[in-house]
């Protein structure tokens, strides 16, 4: 079984263009099928086993309730046709009343704004936009395993950055030698997953240093921006010089538990924006017209709205990391986003694959090994790591730290189906 995307950037690189197809992209399995994730793997087995899926990071109840009554009017008042290609009026205005009060940045939403089918079509038309065959994207490793998906499919190279377990800080010294005239793009994913790690001034600074050195574009995913527990996100599009070189990427999803509706966002210098309209115009032409009004009320739902989402899940965030530690586990700390990851060596497993298709019979939990987020060649690094989800009811999260806990015992008690 292969776990994510098997992408590898220098046999690509060396096809022909024509040759540069979903198998040589690594999006394809052996025997032609769709190269399963780890993610759709992981939840099969919950569903095999009854087991709480902490896996895929969706949550397992509903968001605001003015968010769903919008879109349950906008259905009813008719607002069920092609929206306009970039956006709705009613959205793209909220989105820059939004940039405006959580970051002081003036957008224009008429030119500076781009609805997208979720923050997924908003990196894939970037990332289609501007990389050509052979240019380099430079992102943090674990990264999201979309990333390299889509640089692969756009005959891009995808470098990386390490963070390492458990503080996560990227080495200034590894981002100066990744980033180079080669590099198209500098994809920076602050609040990261999986690591919920928050990426620091300095860093974003050096990042846009070396964006204006070798003339490359910022692409940042802060689909997280509003989960954030410890330290203050800061959007690298507010530090100086970042903007006029930065498409910033946020969505819906996360934010209002509204992970089905696919309703995300970039902003950007107009130029930058056009350029991705042009791509996304023939990719979905436009999405979910009677979610673009909801998630306009979801972003100017009052600052209170905001604070008490993070705290909930600050709480939750809380609960898996205890459960984790008296299971035996050495987990990090996340400062934002909806994941923890953990160390499973300290409980003599070093294998985190191995532990992830046993756990859901030992334990009834499922998890995803951290392997899913790195290429091949730096899977030891990570091999011990796993990544738990704590974006679920508190009684799940209650639930799961139990039957954890059974684990380092060696009478483990069978979950309950
Ligand atoms: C969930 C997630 C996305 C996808 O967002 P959608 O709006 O559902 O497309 C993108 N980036 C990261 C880091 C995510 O965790």
């Amino acid at each position: 079984m292969t776990y994510g995307v098997n992408v590898d950037p220098t046999a690509i690189r060396t096809l022909a263009p024509w040759q540069r197809t979903a198998a040589g992209a690594g999006l394809l399995a052996a025997d032609g099928g769709v190269a399963p994730t780890v993610f759709a793997e992981m939840s099969a087995l919950a569903i095999a086993t009854g087991a709480i899926n902490l896996g895929q990071g969706f949550p397992d109840e509903d968001g605001p309730r003015e968010v769903l009554d919008a879109a349950r009017e906008a259905i009813a008042t008719g607002v069920n046709q092609y929206p306009p290609g970039p956006g709705m009026p009613v959205l793209r205005e909220a989105i820059a009343r939004h940039e405006h009060r959580w970051y002081g940045l003036e957008v224009d939403p008429a030119r500076e704004v781009l609805v997208t089918a979720g923050a997924t079509e908003a990196l894939a038309a970037t990332l289609l936009a501007f990389v050509d065959v052979g240019d380099e994207v430079v992102t943090f490793e674990p990264s999201y395993d979309a990333y390299g998906a889509v640089v692969a499919r756009a005959g891009g190279i995808h470098r990386t950055v390490p963070l390492r377990f458990p503080d996560w800080r990227p080495d200034p010294d590894e981002l100066r030698a990744a980033v180079t005239d080669r590099t198209r793009v500098i994809l920076v994913n602050s609040p990261h997953n999986p690591t919920g790690a928050l990426v620091d001034d300095e860093i974003l600074d050096l990042v846009v240093e070396l964006a204006h050195r070798h003339d490359a574009l910022i692409v940042t995913d802060e689909v997280y921006e509003h989960l954030v527990f410890d330290g203050v996100h800061t959007p690298i599009a507010t530090r100086p010089g970042a903007w006029e070189r930065t498409i910033s990427i946020s969505s819906g999803g996360k934010t209002f538990n509204t992970t089905g509706w696919k309703i995300g966002w970039l902003t950007g210098p107009a130029h930058l924006v056009t350029a991705v309209l042009a791509v996304k115009q023939y990719l979905t032409f436009v999405n979910g017209a009677p979610f673009q009004p909801a998630i306009a009320a979801g972003l100017d739902l009052p600052d209170r709205f905001f604070a008490d989402a993070a705290a909930e899940l600050a709480a939750r965030r809380d609960l898996l990391v205890g459960g984790l530690r008296s299971a035996g586990f050495a987990p990090s700390v996340p400062a934002s986003g909806y994941f923890v990851v953990a160390d499973a060596a300290p409980l003599g497993e070093h294998d985190g694959e191995a532990l992830c298709r046993e756990l859901p019979h030992r334990a009834g939990v499922v998890g995803v090994p951290v392997t899913a987020f790195v290429h091949p060649e730096r899977r030891d690094e990570v091999r011990s790591l796993v990544r738990f989800a704590f974006c679920k009811r508190r009684e799940v999260l209650e639930t799961a730290a139990e039957r954890l806990a059974g684990l380092s015992g060696a009478s483990a008690t069978p979950p309950a189906p």
